[in-house]
């Protein structure tokens, strides 16, 4: 195998890293236009909803329980179509994401942590150049170091080599899936343009911004329960649009858990899908939250 993942953050990649985040952007304003004259039908909203849970489940339950912190064990199928889900998030592909999430574990809201929004102040303005740094901004920074340390375990796996090696037929698959069933389902060209906007675009855009989200506002704003080394929170909000990834501060006390909603109202419907994965046969060895790998102590009370 000859191929050489994307584990050190280059011009290349920072270059990819904004056309990843200024297409799905242009996508957005196309798809508005298009609200004009056309509006936004059920074809478009079902087509967005089932390609947003798509890559997005790739991400969570694929991308991060799985592959960043093994919470669980799955069959070679499932772990491909997991990563090959995640992938069509547009993030980036399999080793890169999880070399830089661990390093984010690592350092958590430390010195070498790449999107932490800690900053020296705590006025307003120095808040918000935390949020958009831990957002956004991360993405276009080099002083992140070789990264090929991290994901060892990963190298070894043939299969995933070869998906990450795929990246970018993963992409545009994730584009052109939803343009051709924009189009089957409407029967018309306009249709499939419709597609591509919200089920493509749209999607990658709302994906990132949530992914992105957990990194940002959820180590800015909601509850700590448990008292970790990092800033992590549990946000109520992004723990219904993050797919269960909002409920962080619990995911940092407990990284290798599957289960990152502890609490019954706390909605997880990535874990849900692990469940359902394990009942069929095709993952096993489901980590709870009893393995504590960070240095935060549980809160005695929870
Ligand atoms: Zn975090
Ligand atoms: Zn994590």
């Amino acid at each position: 195998m000859d191929h050489e993942p994307f584990l050190q953050l280059t011009w290349g990649v920072l270059a990819i890293n904004f056309i990843s985040v200024f297409i799905p952007f242009v996508g957005l304003i196309g798809a508005m236009i298009s609200l004009w004259g056309y509006g936004i039908g059920a074809t478009e909203l079902v087509v967005m909803g089932v390609m947003y849970l798509v890559s997005g489940l790739g991400i969570t339950v694929g991308y991060h329980r799985l592959f960043t912190h093994r919470a669980f064990e799955a069959t070679p199928a499932l772990q491909a179509v997991l990563a090959i889900s995640g992938a069509t998030a547009v993030q980036g592909p399999l080793l890169q994401w999880v070399a830089v999430h661990r390093r984010h574990h690592r350092y958590s809201d430390h010195h070498g942590d790449p999107h932490s929004p800690k900053t020296l102040g705590s006025n307003v303005g120095a808040i918000m150049r935390g949020f958009w740094h831990a957002h956004l901004g991360w993405l276009f920074v080099r002083n992140v170091p070789d990264l090929a340390g991290y994901v060892k375990d990963l190298r070894r796996n043939p299969l995933l080599m070869q998906i990450d090696r795929l990246f970018v037929v993963w992409v545009a698959l994730g584009l052109l899936i939803p343009a051709a069933l924009g189009g089957w389902l409407t029967g018309t060209y306009a249709g499939a343009i419709r597609g591509f906007l919200w089920g493509g675009l749209v999607r990658v855009l709302l994906v990132s911004h949530v992914t992105w989200s957990i990194n940002s506002v959820c180590h800015l704003w909601g509850s700590r329960p448990y008292p970790t080394r990092d800033l992590s929170r549990n946000n109520v909000l992004f723990g219904w649009l993050g797919l269960g990834e909002g409920w962080h501060n619990n995911h940092h006390a407990y990284p290798t858990s599957a289960r990152h909603g502890l609490k019954w109202w706390q909605f997880d419907v990535s874990y849900l899908l692990i469940r359902a994965c394990e009942k069929l046969g095709w993952a096993w060895n489901v980590h709870g939250p009893e393995i504590v790998v960070d240095s935060g102590q549980p809160h005695p009370a929870d």
